[in-house]
């Protein structure tokens, strides 16, 4: 592993049992790194398993396959034991504040937790140096520390668990959906600290996002997922400017449709139809069912994720396979 990257995933593969026979096809064989004190934007629809991804890497999840690679070790199959001083190095902030946050807890306590779990400190009083502190650095007051959870707005509850999530220090954190279940208003000011926080401590960050515009402006790659598999990543100017996956084209809502009444439902839709079932992914190209430039080998032949040059890596047979 490159000492420059704090993340290396390698085919990583999370399947989960549905019923007696049913398996459902979360991640399939992702790979991608993370270099220090960069993000990487992850991005696709509901459903397409970036949120699974994300849980594995943190070891939420058992991985069914593949390797996770954290600062030089092997993660992997650690037992959770084990685990505990690289859970300290990686953090996780939640799309749901409100729901990730104890109810019956105070703030203080909430931040003061992981301090007490991984004996950074030996009790309440001496948790008091670092929360209170750190509350003001999200944003709130020492005078926040006894309240609850509810008596908060969502902005400030996301504050508190993105305070949760760096008391510890972690080198990489992952960012589910931080700020979409925010108003827009909020959205800029969350995005502007998590960006303040990665410039002074070099963190680096993980950001899954459904939509493409919402991690524009905090990534330095991003990459796009379909159904369980990576469909395109690159640099995230590039992917802006030359999208080559029709996925992704679709996400940006910039697939050329020549007919100007399909067109004009396009712009609502960008993409038709829904996501099929990771129980049974469509075979060959999953994007297969619901792509415009379809082929017949499409749903018979798997495309792989290559480099077309300069990093950009697209798995799709019109580029180039
Ligand atoms: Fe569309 Fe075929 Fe490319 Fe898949 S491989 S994205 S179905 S053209």
């Amino acid at each position: 592993m490159s000492e420059q990257n704090i993340l290396e995933v390698k085919d990583l593969t999370k399947h989960f049992k549905a019923g007696k026979k049913q398996i459902v096809h979360a991640v399939d064989g992702i790979s991608f790194t993370l270099e220090r004190g960069k993000t990487l934007g992850l991005v696709g629809e509901s459903g397409c398993g970036k949120s699974s991804c994300a849980r594995t890497i943190i070891r939420m999840y058992d991985p069914t396959a593949g390797q996770i690679i954290l600062d030089g070790t092997d993660i992997t199959n650690m037992k959770q034991k084990e685990l505990m001083p690289y859970r300290k190095k990686m953090q996780m902030i939640f799309q749901d504040p409100y729901a990730s946050l104890n109810a019956r807890m105070t703030v203080r306590d909430i931040i003061a937790e992981p301090l007490l779990a991984h004996k950074m400190v030996k009790n309440k009083e001496e948790s008091n140096e670092l929360v209170y502190p750190m509350l003001e650095r999200v944003g709130l007051t020492k005078e926040h520390a006894n309240r609850y959870a509810h008596e908060f707005s969502g902005g400030q509850r996301q504050r508190v668990g993105i305070a949760r999530a760096l008391i510890l220090e972690p080198q990489l954190v992952i960012c589910d959906e931080p700020i979409s279940a925010l108003d827009v208003s909020i959205q800029a000011q969350v995005i502007n600290l998590l960006k303040d926080f990665q410039e002074e401590k070099g963190l680096s960050y993980l950001f899954i996002a459904h939509d493409l515009s919402m991690v524009r402006y905090v990534s330095d790659d991003v990459g796009v997922m379909y159904l369980g598999q990576l469909v395109e990543m690159s640099e995230a100017d590039e992917i802006y400017k030359n999208p080559l996956h029709p996925y992704t084209k679709g996400l940006l809502g910039s697939v050329p449709i020549a007919n100007p009444k399909l067109a004009r439902q396009k712009e609502k839709s960008s993409i038709e139809g829904d996501i099929p079932s990771p129980i049974n992914p469509p075979s060959g190209c999953r994007f297969h069912t619901r792509c415009p430039y379809a082929k017949p080998e499409c749903s018979q032949v798997t495309p792989k994720l290559v480099d077309v040059g300069k990093g950009h890596r697209v798995a799709c047979h019109l580029c180039g396979q």
